[in-house]
C-alpha cells in the first residue's frame, strides 16, 4: 500500500511520462507560478507521492500545511462522495443547507475561549484575513491595523499589504492604506546586547513606542498576529509576550486577531496554537482559520465574538463559493476524525522524534544556527556564520535539492530562504518520519559546515 511506502525512485527525474507535462506546463501557464519538482503527481496517500512513472516520493510538504490528516484520506473522501451525491452548491444566502451551520457550531465550539461565537466561511487563507480585518474596522470604527514584521498573510491587496517581504509586495504599489508594522519578536535574531529576560519587554516597549511617536491607539481596530509565524520560518514569541500583546489591547480598546491559517488543525499539537495562549488565559477577539480544514478543499473561517461578528449588516461580508458544501462536509469529517484519533497526540510525538535529531545535529553541523519546533511544526535555520547569523539560502536550497532527487519533498522557508520547513502530514510512520530524517541528515552532512 502507498500510504506505508517509503521513497523509492526507480527512473532518471524526471522520468518520461512525467517530463512531457512539465514541459507542457513550461509553455501553458505563467513562469510565475512556478514549482521546481522533477515529477508529475499521479496518485497520493498519506504522507507518499506516487508519480507517473511509478517513482514514489514522500511529501514532507503537504500542499503547504494544508494535509495534516494526510493524503486520501478514505473517510473523508466518502464524506465528500456522499455530500456530492446529494449537491454541491446551494449558495449560502439562497437556500439554507446544514453543513455550512453544522461546521459553524463546530468551529464556534472548539477555537478557544468559552465565550459566545459566531463563525462565516471564505475561500482562501487571505480571504479569510481580508473580512477579519473588514469586520473588525467596521466593529471597532476604526481604521489602523498593526501586522508584524515577518509576517505572511496572503496575497490579495488588504492580505498582501499586511503581509511582510518585498518579494510579495514591491511590484504592487500603491498598497492598501492603513495598516503598520510592529517588530515581531524573534528571539534568535535579536540584538544580542539585550539580555535573554528583557527580549519581551525590548518589544513590547517597540510596539508602545508607536503610539507615542505617530500612531494614536484609539484608531488601531485590531492587532493581527500569527501565533508561531509560518512563511517566516516557524517562528514563536517568547513566552509572556502574547500576554502583554494582549494587555496592550485591552488598555486601548484594541482587537487581537489570531491569523491560524498554517497553525490550526493540530499542527503544533494542539487543534488551535492559541491554545497555548489559553493556557496564559489569552483569546484571541477573532481567529482565522484555513488550510489543513478541510484537507484541500478551498475553505477558510473567520470565528470571532459574538458582538464582533454581528456588527457587520447583510452584503458586506460574503461571496459566492465561501463555506461550499463540498468542502464544509470535508471539514467536519477532518475536525471528527482529529478529534477521535488524537491528532494533536501525533503532532506532539513527530515532534518529540524529531528534536532530539536536531539537538544532536546542532552540535554536528555549524550550518544549523538555530532549530524549532512547536509539535510537529519543525524548521532548521542555515546561516554562514553562527556569530554573525549571516543567513544562508543556499544551504538551505542545497538541501532541498539533494533530497528531492532521494524522494523527499520539502519547502524552505524565512526572509532569506535561510529556513529548511518540515510540514510531515501527521499520519507520517515511525519508519516513514526517521527515513526522512536520515535524509535531511545525510544532506546537512554533505552540504554543511563542519
Ligand atoms: N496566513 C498565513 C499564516 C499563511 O501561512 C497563509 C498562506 O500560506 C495565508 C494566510 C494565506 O492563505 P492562502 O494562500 O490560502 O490565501
Amino acid at each position: 500500500m502507498l500510504i506505508n511506502s517509503l521513497p523509492k525512485i526507480v527512473t532518471e527525474l524526471p522520468g518520461p511520462k512525467c517530463k512531457l507535462v512539465i514541459e507542457k506546463r513550461s509553455t501553458a501557464i505563467p513562469s510565475a507560478v512556478a514549482c521546481s519538482a522533477p515529477f508529475v503527481i499521479d496518485r497520493a496517500e498519506g504522507a507518499m507521492v506516487q508519480d507517473l512513472d511509478g517513482n514514489i516520493f514522500m511529501d514532507w510538504v503537504a500542499g503547504i500545511s494544508v494535509l495534516n490528516i494526510g493524503h486520501s484520506n478514505k473517510e473523508v473522501i466518502k464524506a465528500v462522495q456522499d455530500q456530492a451525491e446529494r449537491y454541491f452548491h446551494p449558495q449560502i444566502n439562497t437556500i439554507h443547507y446544514k453543513e455550512y451551520i453544522d461546521l459553524a457550531e463546530t468551529l464556534n465550539n472548539i477555537t478557544p475561549g468559552s465565550f459566545k461565537k459566531r463563525t462565516a466561511f471564505f475561500n482562501s487563507g487571505a480571504e479569510g484575513i481580508e473580512n477579519a480585518v473588514k469586520i473588525a474596522r467596521k466593529y471597532k470604527r476604526r481604521t489602523e491595523i498593526i501586522a508584524f514584521s515577518g509576517g505572511f498573510h496572503g496575497r490579495t491587496y488588504m492580505a498582501m499589504t499586511l503581509t511582510s517581504g518585498n518579494t510579495y509586495r514591491a511590484a504592487f504599489t500603491p498598497l492598501a492604506p492603513g495598516v503598520h508594522r510592529a517588530e515581531f519578536p524573534n528571539e534568535y535574531r535579536t540584538n544580542s546586547n539585550i539580555a535573554k529576560e528583557n527580549i519581551v519587554k525590548h518589544y513590547i516597549d517597540q510596539l508602545e513606542y508607536m503610539f507615542v511617536d505617530y500612531l494614536s491607539p484609539e484608531s488601531v481596530a485590531a492587532i493581527l498576529i500569527e501565533p508561531i509565524q509560518g512563511e517566516n520560518g516557524f517562528i514563536a514569541p517568547p513566552a509572556g509576550y502574547i500576554k502583554q500583546l494582549r494587555q496592550i489591547c485591552d488598555k486601548h480598546g484594541i482587537l487581537l486577531i489570531a491569523d491560524e491559517v498554517q497553525t490550526g488543525f493540530c499542527r503544533t499539537g494542539k487543534m488551535f496554537a492559541t491554545e497555548y495562549w489559553a493556557d496564559e488565559g489569552v483569546y484571541a477577539d477573532i481567529l482565522v482559520s484555513a488550510k489543513s480544514m478541510a484537507a484541500g478543499i478551498p475553505l477558510s473561517a473567520v470565528t470571532g465574538r459574538e458582538e464582533i461578528m454581528q456588527s457587520v449588516q447583510v452584503g458586506e461580508i460574503g461571496g459566492t463559493y465561501g463555506g461550499n458544501p463540498l468542502a464544509c462536509a470535508s471539514a467536519l469529517k477532518v475536525i471528527e476524525i482529529m478529534q477521535r484519533d488524537n491528532f494533536a497526540d501525533k503532532a506532539i510525538r513527530i515532534g518529540e522524534k524529531c528534536l532530539p535529531r536536531f539537538a544532536g545535529w546542532y552540535e554536528k553541523y555549524k550550518s544549523i544556527g538555530t532549530y524549532r519546533g512547536t509539535g510537529a511544526m519543525l524548521s532548521l535555520e542555515f546561516v554562514k556564520d553562527r556569530i554573525t547569523k549571516e543567513p544562508d539560502p543556499k544551504i538551505a536550497a542545497d538541501i532541498i535539492n539533494y533530497c528531492k532527487y532521494k524522494g523527499l519533498i520539502l519547502k524552505n522557508a524565512g526572509s532569506y530562504n535561510q529556513t529548511v520547513r518540515l510540514l510531515m502530514p501527521l499520519v507520517t510512520t515511525d519508519e516513514q518520519i526517521s527515513i526522512g530524517l536520515d535524509m535531511i541528515e545525510e544532506a546537512i552532512n554533505k552540504f554543511s559546515i563542519k
